[in-house]
């Protein structure tokens, strides 16, 4: 499964990644952006990779992780 992490400590709260999937990500109380949803579908993973390269400073990253 696929796990996507938004690393809070390199996001500058731009709000590209929310205005472009809002089912994904969601802002935290300090307007950075948090993973809404951690799974990555499959169907989703194009869309979410265009998003990965559209942030301006990185901070998105998809990771694979094993189950446990
Ligand atoms: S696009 Fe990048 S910098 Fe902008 S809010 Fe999303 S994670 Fe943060």
């Amino acid at each position: 499964m696929e796990k996507l992490k938004v690393d809070q400590s390199t996001c500058i709260g731009c709000g590209l990644c929310v205005s472009l999937n809002d089912e994904y990500f969601e802002f935290n109380d300090e307007g950075l952006s948090i993973p809404k949803k951690e799974n990555v579908d499959e169907k989703d993973k194009k869309e979410l990779l265009n998003i990965v390269d559209s942030c301006p400073v990185g901070a998105i990253v998809i990771e694979d992780e094993k189950e446990a």
